[in-house]
């Protein structure tokens, strides 16, 4: 197997020395194990906090030891009945080529003909679970409500957009780094307006043309500025779903945080932070909804895929500089 190592914990940017790669002579397969050919593995912006030390909400990765994450294949060799050769399975063994081990660590993917297996890491498996749990169990959306979405165009960004609407949101604005993102925001993921972060103007400006008569939710993917700004729109009563920090990953000193928070007294707000981990629960109630409305034609995705394992770490680097639309995959037999 060809597989990804820490090579060296990044103070700001990751770059390509951060990765070693390995290749290595897998074992015998021992009883009740099965060998798994990679076709997709996921590259996410968590990753980027396990590659430092210190406290989350998952141990940080060892150094010289091979990277993990989302991936989905199908089995190649067997020793476990209960998954056969040619099972899709997704499981945590991404940044390789091939995994192995007991078949109690890889799930069943769903193989939905005409879609391609690797929607198991984006809009059908945890990003598309993400923006489900973050709308509907911690902003508790509303009917009516004016939903406000930053990262929109990343692959939990899109989801919730269309998530929300089909939840019965009444407006729905979001942001994204790129005008073409932004038009596409409108064009295919159910958006009314969007505007473009990296302009001149304030977000709080622009996020005021966009909902002039202020928002109920925020779904927050990139904190900082965005967070400020959300919380000085809120209503009174507005919730605020607090999924991740995208723009603060990379800066080596921490900015401070919103100057207006005392408007979570004024107004009631509510700020809730939340990781999918201790929400997985929710996962079957998610495949069904979310089965029924991609059968119905009602969910657009969109995937950013890099050609082969070799290409990885360069994936995993510009998806935190947003080179992605939708969900970062790689495609390992390129
Ligand atoms: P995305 O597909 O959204 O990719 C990351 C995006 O971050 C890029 O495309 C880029 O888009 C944006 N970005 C990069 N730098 C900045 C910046 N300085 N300011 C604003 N945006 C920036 O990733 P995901 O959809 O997978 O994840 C979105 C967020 O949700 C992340 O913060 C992630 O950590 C979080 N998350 C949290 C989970 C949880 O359990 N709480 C689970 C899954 C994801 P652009 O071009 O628009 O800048």
């Amino acid at each position: 197997t060809v597989e990804f190592h820490l090579a060296e914990r990044p103070e700001g940017w990751p770059t390509p020395d951060t990765f070693r790669r390995v290749e290595r002579t897998l074992p015998e397969l021992a009883e009740g194990e099965v060998r798994v050919l990679n076709r997709f593995v996921s590259v996410d912006p968590y990753m980027r906090g396990r590659m430092n030390l210190g406290e989350s909400y998952v141990a940080p990765f060892e150094l010289d030891a091979a990277l993990t994450g989302g991936a989905v294949g199908h089995v190649v060799a067997s020793n476990a009945p209960e998954l056969p050769v040619g099972t899709a399975v997704s499981h945590d063994q991404g940044w390789r080529s091939v995994a192995q081990g007991p078949a109690t660590t890889f799930r069943r993917a769903a193989e939905i003909p005409g879609v391609p297996l690797s929607t198991s890491l984006g809009i059908l498996g945890m990003t598309g679970l993400t923006a489900f749990v973050g709308l509907r169990d911690i902003a508790e959306i509303k009917p009516g409500d004016v939903v406000f979405i930053s990262g929109a165009a990343g692959a939990v960004g899109t989801a919730a957009g269309q998530i929300a609407r089909l939840m019965g949101a009444s407006r729905v604005v979001g942001s994204a780094g790129t005008d073409a993102k932004v038009a596409m925001l409108t064009e295919r993921y159910g958006y009314d307006a969007a505007f473009n972060y990296n302009d001149a103007a304030p977000v709080a400006e622009q996020l005021a043309e966009v909902a002039p008569d202020g928002i109920d939710v925020y779904f927050d993917n990139v904190g900082g500025e965005h967070l400020e700004a959300a919380i000085g729109a809120l209503h009174r009563g507005g919730r605020i779903a607090l999924c991740g920090a995208s723009s603060e990953y990379n800066v080596t000193t921490p900015k401070v945080g919103p100057r207006n928070m005392s408007r979570l007294i004024t107004q009631s707000l509510r700020l809730r932070g939340f990781t999918i981990g201790e929400h997985v629960a929710v996962a079957p109630e998610f495949a069904k909804a979310m089965g029924e409305w991609f059968a119905a034609g009602k969910i657009a995705y969109d995937e950013t895929v890099v050609e082969g394992i070799e290409n990885t770490p360069q994936a995993f680097i510009d998806l935190l500089a947003g080179k992605n639309v939708g969900k970062m995959v790689v495609r390992v037999d390129a």
